[in-house]
């Protein structure tokens, strides 16, 4: 029986997570699981699951509960999490937690547990070299749950992980698409979140329409594959059929293809190295008519070239693009700013930094902070 932590377990992946783990009940047992505030579907999965301890961010939350739930070890706060990450018992952790307040807690977790099923991209996008010297040090795997990366790691598997020529990072392009360059400034946060293939949390849908998340996809497959960036080329693909590809030296290129679930992925990396049956839809080749691959336009989605250029000077710039894009995706979403500032303020921002080099990770935390107070700095004047 393997011991499951679920962090973010109220969120897009963490239910989908619970619902794989479901499915294998000798296989998997929940050991803990964490919220950021959504107390109300924790408690129903408390019932569900039985966890030992459960972590919850939102300190008044967290207190509430604990008086509700008084058999039940309940963490508060963000150092709570990594409490209980350090005291309760697990084989493997999923991390569904979105956004820079994963990394300390994958952190914590590379110290502790064996196995990381990943599906958080922005830590990796802060402290990727600092996570992977941790993870081999300390032996622990690092699995990913992205779609795209869980693609490329199975399309690897093939080549036992030698011979990679270059990867294809393949997206649907988004809900935009086919709006024009014109356009975008009119972008409703609605429209942003209207995502034609996954459905997916409110900053992911968001990173989706301008296309960062492609971006930061392309930081995450750097650090996770260890290849420059110049081996990883982003291909538009509309279907979503094909969720990313590896070509090898001898010419030979796979494919890993399917639904567009992220049960897909998750079970592979709880399953890994073998597969197991999933309640996924059969696949119907016949009904797909074409499938098309093109390179993005840089021009109209200025958000996936900052992400590669910040790829390319390393240190603490990925960082703090994604420090950056994490306030105005949220000043986005509240309909302050309009969709085009997004990447402007992004830029503004990038163009004032100075990196020290070669940062640890109190650096990289520095950078965060420094990344988010220069945003909101900009906004205000944005703003009058
Ligand atoms: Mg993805």
């Amino acid at each position: 029986m393997q011991k499951i932590a679920v962090l973010g377990s109220t969120g897009s992946i963490g239910t989908s997570a619970l619902d794989v783990i479901s499915r294998f009940p000798d296989r998997f047992k929940v050991s803990s699981l964490s919220a950021n505030s959504n107390t109300g579907l924790l408690s129903r999965q408390i019932k569900r699951f039985r966890p030992r301890a459960v972590s919850v961010v939102d300190k008044r939350r967290a207190r509430e509960f604990a008086k509700t739930h008084r058999r039940l070890r309940v963490y508060e706060g963000a150092e709570g999490l990594c409490s209980m990450i350090r005291e309760v018992e697990a084989d493997m952790v999923v991390v569904g937690i979105v956004g820079s307040s994963a990394l300390l807690p994958i952190m914590t977790a590379i110290s502790r547990i064996r196995r990381i099923a990943l599906a958080n991209k922005e830590a990796v996008v802060m402290a990727g070299d600092i996570i992977i010297r941790e993870a081999r040090k300390k032996k622990v795997s690092i699995l990913p749950i992205d779609s795209e990366h869980s693609a490329i790691f199975q399309c690897m598997a093939s080549g036992g992980g030698s011979g990679v020529k270059k990867i294809y990072l393949t997206g649907s392009g988004g809900p935009l698409l086919k709006t024009s360059k014109k356009e975008l400034r009119k972008v409703t946060p609605q429209m942003a979140l209207n995502h034609p293939k996954w459905k997916m949390g409110r900053k992911i849908s968001v990173d989706s329409a301008t296309m960062m998340n492609k971006g930061l996809e392309v930081i995450e497959a750097h650090h996770l594959f260890g290849l420059e960036v110049k081996g990883i080329e982003v291909l538009i693909h509309p279907e979503a059929v094909v969720h990313s590809m590896v070509e090898f030296v001898d010419g030979s290129i796979l494919a890993q293809m399917g639904p567009c679930d992220m049960r897909v992925p998750i079970q592979y990396a709880l399953t890994y190295p073998g597969r197991d049956v999933s309640p996924v839809k059969q696949f119907n080749f016949s009904k797909i008519k074409a499938l098309h691959f093109y390179s993005p336009d840089l021009s109209k989605f200025p958000c996936l070239e900052m992400a590669y250029e910040a790829c390319r000077c390393g240190g603490t710039y990925p960082c703090v693009l994604n420090a950056s894009n994490e306030i105005v995706v949220r000043e986005f979403l509240k309909g302050r700013i309009r969709f085009t500032d997004i990447a402007k303020v992004i830029q503004r921002v990038l163009g004032l930094h100075r990196d020290s080099g070669n940062p640890g990770l109190e650096e990289i935390l520095e950078a965060d902070r420094w990344g988010r107070e220069k945003t909101k700095e900009i906004l205000n004047v944005v703003h009058s």
